[in-house]
């Protein structure tokens, strides 16, 4: 069970026995023009097995905070405070080495784009092959089969002689599938999927989704899956935790955030999505505004300069007073449960059909 337990504020202990447990996160950079705060008080557990959805536009944090997570963020422009425990080890103040030791072994990142973890000179069997060799201690021959194995078990015909192959005589949905074999060669407990099927069509994108489940279910890893998308990980996440401009705004089961979101922002996202009823070239409905500066954040709630249903809330709440993630199936709105209730089935959900 994935527990978010809090956002911004005080850390909260860690959770019992969770497998990854990240504790008031805060990530900054310092730029030309002042301090990005692109994480900014982020807590949450995820348990082995479990798939944790992070949803989010551009900008909202997902993405920086799982290259956190990697140690892939530039130590010479960034800063992080707060916890990331996995199995218990420190992640934030692990020296380079030992970030190296769990990189490709224990943890391992799906890119949006292979080609950008794929090498063109190299055959896409020995760059599989590389990190079995590196963590496993493994042979050249046996780190070669294992290549095999995995082009064969995420679904490459002919994995025997593909594996000979250079990436660029790889289709793009093989490509991904060849960086998802990479990816699993050893094995991993936390296997971390950014944007994965965006670049691809419609149905590759949902044979890579199943073969992602498949391996789930074979190799027992948790995944963290980001997306902009909360259709795609409709069928996907078990958790789903939906970020803003840094902080984490809802959270709770994949089944409570979809068919009973609590957060304004969480149904901009639902109703901006292209749905199958709706009539052909009917516009979008996108959520107006743009997402803020994280130079130079909005007080109060971050949504509220975006946010239709700030008049809802009494005296200046939005403006002035950041709203905090509660615990278990929470939302960050100052809203009461009751108006997000009736808000959502009697305003929202006639729109979404
Ligand atoms: Fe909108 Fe106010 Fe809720 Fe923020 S706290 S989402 S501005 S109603």
């Amino acid at each position: 069970m994935t527990t978010l337990t809090k956002e911004a504020g005080a850390p909260v202990p860690a959770g019992a026995g969770a497998f990854l447990s990240v504790r008031d996160l805060h990530v900054s950079f310092r730029t030309e023009d002042g301090i990005v705060r692109a994480v900014d008080g982020l807590s949450f557990d995820l348990e082995r097995g479990r798939t944790l959805g992070i949803v989010g536009e551009s900008g909202s944090g997902k993405s920086v905070t799982n290259l956190t997570i990697l140690g892939l963020h530039n130590p010479m422009f960034t800063t992080v405070e707060g916890e990331i425990l996995l199995e218990g080890q420190e992640l934030t103040t692990a020296r380079e080495s030992e970030l190296e030791k769990l990189r490709g072994n224990k943890v391992a990142m799906i890119f949006q784009d292979p080609l950008t973890a794929l090498s063109p000179y190299y055959t896409v069997g020995r760059q599989i092959a590389e990190p079995y060799m590196k963590h496993r201690g493994a042979s050249k021959k046996e780190a070669w089969a294992r290549a095999v194995e995995m082009l064969g078990k995420v679904g490459i015909p002919n994995p025997k002689e593909r594996a000979k192959d250079y990436p660029h005589q790889f289709s793009g949905g093989m490509r991904q599938r060849a960086m998802i074999a990479m990816a699993l060669v050893c094995d991993p407990d936390l296997l971390i999927a950014d944007e994965p099927t965006t670049a691809l069509d419609v149905t590759v994108q949902a044979q890579i989704l199943d073969l992602l489940k498949d391996l789930q279910q074979e190799f027992g890893s948790a995944i963290i899956f980001i997306t902009h998308d909360l259709g795609v990980i409709a069928d996907m996440a078990d958790e789903i935790m939906v970020m803003y401009a840094g902080g984490a705004i809802e959270r709770g089961s994949a089944g409570e955030v979809l068919r009973a979101p609590q957060h304004p922002y969480t149904w901009g996202l639902l109703n901006s999505m292209p749905r199958i009823n709706s009539d052909v070239g009917a516009p979008l409905a996108p959520i107006p505004g743009s997402p803020p500066s994280l130079l130079n954040p909005p007080p109060g709630c971050r949504f509220h300069p975006r946010c239709t249903f700030q008049g809802r809330v009494g005296g200046n709440r939005c403006v002035t007073e950041r709203p905090l993630l509660g615990t278990d199936r929470a939302s960050a709105c100052h809203l009461t449960a009751e108006q997000k209730r009736t808000i959502f089935i009697e305003e929202i959900k006639p729109r979404l059909g």
